[in-house]
């Protein structure tokens, strides 16, 4: 008898578990908050992407349930047909006026932001020149569009540079970099790379899913951090980190947002977010706007927190964000240093590979503006029991 078709994923996960790095979904059954209930234990969370606790903001939660009682609960289209609402322009004209372009328009997902911007921009002839560590929806977008790919070590613009001035000077060129490397917490080489997009006239674009509402003023990204304003042709954000909610945007000249109404396919083809979700966006620009304290409590524990992280001699990588990794190597180790973080009632995932390098398992912390001073002494407390636990190597 042939084997049954779905057999190989069997054995997929037999292997996953026999590697130690079979992970069962941990389960909220709380708010995404600073100090959540996993699993049905209460924990200091520092797994979220909810870098300024917007996710439970009153005036956030205010908004959509306006939107709710007032437009419904869905638009029940795709964008280009009917499903356009005059909140998602609204949200548009927002976010253009927030990263300083001209334009902006908003995606289902940070993911189909880059994925569909990606694959609408390049075809078959043209080429793509992207760090290696850039975000997995940037290369999905890369294998659509059918252009070239090639690879520059992580973070360097020199190197880019070598490969941007071998092509031939027709080919349509797209030099991209993530803003905030999700995994390790740095930032990209954004301004050298800018110079190279100038000498060889390249599409430069960013993803900022980690940067906006953490880096540059109010929270508006690595273009503005960096100063490069007008030479970053293509700005990915999104909406469900910072900013508290769900959605991906791409901002950019008004021609650049035309042609993705016509030509990105998440755009053309899959429905508009629903009103609460895009009320709970305009929301949130409204506070990023107006409250700067948020911001600067979330770089406040992020300096506290890596503090102690280094000072127990941890391997932290090279953050520069409130993404910091504790890096020990081997993923099952990284998968026991979570269990048992996670015992001593702190959320911290671990990750290994494919989402990091072979050898590079981590175990990856991100701190929030709504963490306390407690809650994060008490994680590091825990890291320091458990990494001595385990015979964590240290770096000093
Ligand atoms: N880019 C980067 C660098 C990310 O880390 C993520 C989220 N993991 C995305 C894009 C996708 O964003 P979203 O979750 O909004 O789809």
């Amino acid at each position: 008898m042939s084997p049954a078709p779905l057999a190989f994923v069997d054995e997929a996960l037999a292997e996953l578990r026999r590697q130690g790095v079979f992970r069962p979904l941990r389960v909220l059954d709380s708010e995404q908050a600073a100090r959540a209930s996993v699993d049905g234990r209460s924990v200091v969370n520092l797994s979220s992407n909810n870098y300024l606790g917007l996710t439970t903001h009153p005036a956030l939660r205010e908004r959509a349930l306006e939107a709710v009682r007032t437009l419904g609960v869905g638009t029940g289209s795709v964008r280009p047909i009917a499903g356009t609402m005059a909140l998602h322009m609204e949200l548009e004209r927002r976010l253009a006026a927030f990263k300083r372009t001209e334009a902006a328009v908003v995606f289902q997902s940070g993911f189909t932001a880059n994925a569909g911007t990606v694959a609408a921009l390049l075809g078959r002839d043209d080429v793509i020149v992207s760090d290696e560590l850039n975000h997995a929806s940037i290369i999905d977008g890369a294998r659509l569009s059918r252009a070239t790919i090639k690879v520059f070590p992580h973070g360097d613009a020199a190197a880019a540079r070598t490969l941007v001035a071998a092509l031939p000077r027709t080919q349509k060129t797209l030099l991209i970099t993530d803003g905030v490397f999700s995994m390790d917490g740095d930032l990209g080489a954004l301004p050298a790379l800018c110079d190279v997009a100038d000498e060889f006239g390249c599409l430069m674009m960013v993803d900022d899913a980690h940067a906006s509402g953490v880096f540059g003023r109010q929270g508006r990204g690595t273009v503005d951090h960096f100063g490069v304003h007008g030479r970053v042709h293509v700005q990915v954000g999104t909406l469900s980190k910072a900013i508290g909610a769900l959605g991906g945007y791409v901002a950019g000249s008004r021609s650049l947002i035309e042609f993705l109404h016509h030509k990105a396919r998440p755009f053309l083809f899959s429905t508009s977010h629903p009103p609460s979700v895009t009320a709970t966006c305009l929301a949130a620009l409204d506070v990023l706007e107006s409250d700067s304290g948020l911001i600067e409590r979330l770089w406040d524990n992020t300096r506290f927190f890596k503090a102690g992280l280094a000072a127990l001699g941890l391997d932290t990588g090279r953050s520069e964000s409130p993404i910091t990794p504790v890096i020990v190597g081997d993923a099952a180790l990284a998968m026991k240093l979570s269990d048992r973080l996670f015992a001593l009632g702190v959320f911290a995932q671990g990750i290994g590979f494919p989402t990091v390098p072979q050898g590079k398992a981590r175990v990856r912390t991100i701190v929030t503006a709504t963490h306390t001073r407690d809650e994060l002494t008490f994680a590091l407390d825990a890291f320091a029991m458990a990494a001595a636990e385990l015979g964590v190597a240290r770096v000093s």
